[in-house]
């Protein structure tokens, strides 16, 4: 398939946002009553139909079990819909044949709860690797990896293992190889799972710092909290149907350090979690 082209995202149009569904033409994820049953009979997915707009920031949230996982596997074509269509970038991927897969795969960056980081790898080298299997010049993988690396606050740590490397940090390396590709779409399935609320904070920061490069954000987390102080578009599942589609109201375009600062001071923690002070790369 062609390459997704990536939305400049500047100035971001911040206008309150209209009740779904959003006008088609934008859409880099649809999904058109989407129905998934695994082998066995269990209905994981029931007739979803959603559609999320290029440069977006959203959040899918529901309890254990409700089909977060389920989605976001549609997505990457890990499974295939039992009924419906899973479109990206307005093709249904349902329809390209195998050997298109990893090209679709490549333009769409994954991050999961347990980082999945090769562990006798350095920092760099994990991320450089993501790099080398679509076949990147040594010139641009020496460009690249750092400046990533740089951007997720890690410029001093990329000889590390990621046994050496604290949750959060680990986290960090994973969407940093997610990134590196600078792909116009990221999925994040529940990132800060296994981190506590302070290096959550961090990890959503990143997230957003990557949305405001134009990259399309899709986060998988149960994280209530975490979501309602972030004003974002939320999609909530429920036993495997969409039960809410809404974006709170009066978000206003913020620095990734604005929102940094009004996240921790909103969940009242300091700024311990500030894990790459000299690393910043925005105002
Ligand atoms: P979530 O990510 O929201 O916790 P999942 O998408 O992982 O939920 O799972 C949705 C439902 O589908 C759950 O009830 C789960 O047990 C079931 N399920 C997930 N994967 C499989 C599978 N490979 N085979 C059968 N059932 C599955
Ligand atoms: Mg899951």
């Amino acid at each position: 398939m062609a390459r997704l082209r990536k939305r400049s995202k500047e100035p971001a149009p911040e206008a309150p946002q209209q009740a779904r569904p959003r006008r088609g033409g934008a859409a880099i994820i649809a999904l058109e009553d989407v129905t998934k049953v695994y082998p066995g009979g269990h209905l994981a997915l029931e007739r979803v139909s959603l559609s999320i707009d290029r440069g977006d920031f959203v959040f899918l949230v529901g309890p254990t079990g409700c089909g977060k996982s389920t989605l976001i596997k549609l997505l990457i074509r890990e499974l295939d819909p039992t009924e419906g269509a899973v479109k990206i970038a307005g093709r249904e991927i349902g329809g390209l044949p195998d050997k298109k897969i990893p090209q679709l795969r490549r333009n769409i960056g994954t991050v999961f709860q347990d980082f999945k980081l090769l562990p006798n790898r350095n920092v760099y080298d994990n991320v450089a690797y993501a790099l080398q299997v679509i076949g990147a010049s040594r010139a641009e993988i020496r460009e690249k990896v750092p400046e990533t690396l740089r951007l997720v606050g890690l410029s001093t740590k990329l000889h590390s293992y990621p046994d050496q490397l604290s949750g959060g940090e680990q986290q960090r390396v994973s969407i940093a190889r997610a990134f590196v590709n600078h792909p116009p779409l990221l999925l994040a399935d529940e990132p800060s799972g296994n981190l506590d609320p302070v290096t959550s904070i961090g990890i959503m920061q990143l997230l957003y710092r990557i949305n405001k490069t134009g990259t399309t954000v899709l986060v998988v987390t149960h994280d209530r909290e975490m979501v309602d102080k972030m004003r974002r578009r939320v999609i909530e599942l429920y036993e495997g149907r969409v039960v809410r589609d809404e974006t709170t109201g009066g978000y206003t375009e913020e620095s990734t350090n604005e929102f940094g600062m009004r996240m921790r001071a909103e969940m009242g923690v300091g700024v311990e979690g500030q894990t790459n002070g000299h690393d910043r790369v925005e105002p």
